[in-house]
């Protein structure tokens, strides 16, 4: 049984993080990104050798946005997991959805804020974990379940990325379950330590390639799908409470018109902007809906917004990281993101 569709609104909150520059990238690209209050992202002008009177003329590129809260280079994902999805864990415990997403250029540490590395665990790691410690408080009243699914969404078909070759998946709608995947692997896990083995082996079955914009550019969505089910102990008629937790590492944010290219390459770039664009109109219109009430929100666009419409309605919450990176080189990409971000934030 899924929780009662309530009148209270999606909410949605807006975080940056800004990744530092890698040795390599520090001997040719300017840092031009500063954090300030936890809360405001500075863009300095990349073109150090600006004229004095561009400067005091004001016609310097220099930027300020203000974030939900944003995160530094010398950020870890702890940090930036305790003051984002930390909070909502809670509540997909007790049988609420929510949905994570990272968005951001190729490059900009989407994969190694949601998946992380051994020593720096990322927020699917860490979310787990969380759930674990919160269902061991609770498991003397309450039996509870713990599934996980990891999809990628490449060129508008659905891979499964817990098999070693998969097949197109379809979706379907299922009247009690809602959207789902059929055929879909979904395995029991028991401990967070299992995932980021799971995690990494998915990931290297990403379907990237390469392209003029970027030499690893990755063109698919992946889509980790934590369920948890709950029901009260010795209650044999106790309803059965799903809560519902979606990671989401989004395909890198460049606009197709960017990569000069051809044939399948050009197709990937406009279903990448097809699935982020319907992304951006849902978004866009659940701030309407919080504003004005009532207001058509266009889930059935794209195989990604489809497969996310129960994370992203009813009273879900919803976390937007927004990842960029410091490089001067990187400053138009960077820009790009901080708009889209700082759109998302009138929800
Ligand atoms: P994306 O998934 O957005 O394409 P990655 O997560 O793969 O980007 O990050 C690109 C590179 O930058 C990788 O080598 C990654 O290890 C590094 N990186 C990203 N974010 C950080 C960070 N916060 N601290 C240190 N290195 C980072
Ligand atoms: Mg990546």
């Amino acid at each position: 049984i899924r929780p009662p569709e309530s009148k209270q609104a999606t909410t949605l909150l807006v975080a940056v993080r800004c990744r530092p520059l890698t040795p390599r990238e520090q001997a040719r690209s300017r840092d031009i990104l500063r954090v300030v209050d936890d809360k405001v992202v500075f863009v300095l002008d990349p073109d150090v050798s600006k004229d004095y009177l561009d400067r005091v003329q004001n016609r310097s590129k220099e930027k300020q946005y203000v974030f939900d809260v944003a995160f530094g280079p010398e950020s870890t994902n702890k940090d930036v997991y305790e003051k984002t999805v930390s909070a909502m864990v809670g509540g997909v415990i007790q049988g609420l959805n929510a949905t994570v997403f990272a968005y951001g250029a190729t490059g900009s540490g989407k994969t190694h804020t949601m998946a992380g590395t051994e020593d720096d665990p990322g927020l699917m790691v860490l979310s787990l974990q969380k759930i674990f410690t919160l269902i061991a408080k609770e498991e003397s009243k309450h039996e509870f379940e713990v599934t996980c699914s990891y999809l990628e969404v490449y060129n508008e078909v659905i891979y499964d990325l817990l098999e070693k070759s998969s097949g197109h998946l379809e979706l379907r709608e299922d009247p009690d379950q809602g959207v789902t995947v059929a055929g879909l692997k979904r395995i029991q896990v028991n401990s967070a330590e299992k995932i980021l083995e799971l995690l990494k082996q998915g990931n290297s079955r990403r379907k990237t390639e390469s392209t003029n914009a970027n030499a690893t550019s990755s063109r698919s969505h992946a889509v980790l799908e934590i369920i948890i089910k709950r029901k009260q102990r010795n209650h044999y008629r106790s309803q059965v409470l799903h809560g519902k937790l979606a990671l989401v590492d989004l395909a890198g944010s460049e606009r197709a018109s960017e990569t000069n290219n051809a044939g399948q390459k050009l197709r990937d770039g406009a279903n990448i902007n097809k699935s982020l664009l319907a992304l951006a109109n849902c978004i866009n219109a659940l701030g309407k809906q919080q504003k004005k009430g009532l207001a058509y929100v266009p889930y059935r666009n794209s195989k990604l917004t489809r497969l996310l419409k129960d994370g992203l309605s009813g009273n879900s919450r919803t976390v937007m990281v927004a990842n960029v990176s410091s490089g001067g080189d990187q400053y138009h990409h960077t820009t790009n993101t901080l708009k889209y971000a700082d759109r998302a934030k009138e929800i």
